[in-house]
């Protein structure tokens, strides 16, 4: 099959809030606007942003846990909206989520052996010694000891249950696999082991991954493109390693000078940036990054920026550091330079 594996148009997910029988507008909660990306077999797309900023939800519209407002999400060219209940099983099976809280999505009544063959036994009967084999096999897949194959959610350790999570997930062959914040509950350490045993995992079966984070440097780490959110909308989308080397887009930039740098030598930027996400009940017009972006002007209150193409392939939605084509002579005219970078200080 040719083209992206997942491919995700215009994607869009609004929450009516309800209204008095008087009023005649419901507010809605824009969760997301006009999302597009897509993902290559076994590649990690990251989605990145604060809280509140639709990265969930995304998640969601995905496994169509949700159905969107707008948009469509297309597996292997196929629009998942269309899918009968039956072939949405199918659907589901090619792709899986891992979850934040791995202690509240395992059945806590079911052994470790049970939680990974009952997904398999929803699609086929497994014999006693099948069953076994399979528990075992996912198990080891993941770095468990198949002697933990009697053992209840409850008598393993946070990490323990986060890979067995993912030998559930892994269970069913996906060609997919959704993490939202699947780390972000772990110890560091365990952290660490998680993160190498999905990119291990991806060599060795060629998963992809969207993988759902606010925490920069997992995504770092892990990925392979980055997409980064704010108020629903994605603002960049770009290379991982090049949006950690030059991040053009001032929301990026902020994110990336807030993150923590553990690497001494490693320039970090200075961007001042203030306020809170405003609320996506009632977004700021124009760009919604306007009211706490450094270098707003007044068409940026105006109009939404466009996603534009940039020569190193990624995409970015700014007025002043990416000006659509089309974009008045005044806007093309005053594209300011990007902030200095610090110059590395001398390790002692
Ligand atoms: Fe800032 Fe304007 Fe760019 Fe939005 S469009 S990020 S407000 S400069």
């Amino acid at each position: 099959m040719n083209g992206p594996l997942l491919k995700v148009e215009n994607l869009t997910k609004h929450y009516p809030l309800g209204a008095g029988l008087l009023k005649r507008t419901i507010p809605v909660v824009r969760a997301v606007e006009d999302v597009s990306f897509s993902v290559e077999a076994g590649e990690t797309l990251c989605i990145v942003g604060e809280s509140g900023c639709g990265k969930s939800t995304v998640a969601r519209l995905l496994m169509r846990l949700t159905d969107p407002t707008g948009g469509r999400v297309l597996i292997d060219g196929t629009d998942i909206a269309g899918l009968t209940k039956y072939e949405l099983r199918a659907y589901r099976r090619r792709m899986q989520m891992v979850f934040q809280d791995p202690y509240s999505s395992l059945n806590p009544r079911l052994t470790a052996g049970q939680i990974i063959t009952e997904p398999v036994e929803n699609f086929e009967r497994l014999s006693r010694k099948q069953r076994q084999a399979f528990a075992t096999e996912f198990l080891q897949k993941v770095g468990m000891s198949p002697h933990m194959k009697d053992r209840f959610p409850s008598e393993l350790s946070g990490g323990q249950r986060q890979r067995l999570g993912i030998a559930r997930a892994l269970a069913l062959n996906p060609s997919l696999i959704i993490a939202d914040e699947a780390v972000s509950a772990l110890d560091v350490s365990v952290q660490a082991q998680i993160l190498n045993l999905l990119m291990d995992l991806q060599q060795q079966m060629g998963i992809a991954f969207v993988f759902i984070s606010h925490d920069l440097g997992v995504v770092e780490h892990i990925g392979h493109r980055v997409a980064i959110m704010y108020l629903g909308r994605i603002v960049e989308l770009a290379p991982c390693e090049a949006l950690f080397a030059k991040p053009i887009h001032p929301y990026t930039e902020a994110l990336i000078a807030a993150a923590p740098v553990p690497d001494p030598t490693r320039a970090r930027l200075e961007v001042p940036i203030e306020g809170e996400v405003p609320s996506p009940i009632n977004p700021p017009s124009g760009c919604a990054f306007h009211p706490r972006c450094p270098i707003a002007v007044e068409r940026c209150r105006l109009e939404v920026p466009p996603l534009v193409s940039m020569a190193d392939g990624r995409v970015v939605a700014c007025h002043m550091r990416a000006p659509a084509t089309d974009a008045s002579p005044q806007a093309l005219a005053v594209v300011p330079p990007l902030p200095s970078v610090a110059e590395p200080q001398p390790s002692s």
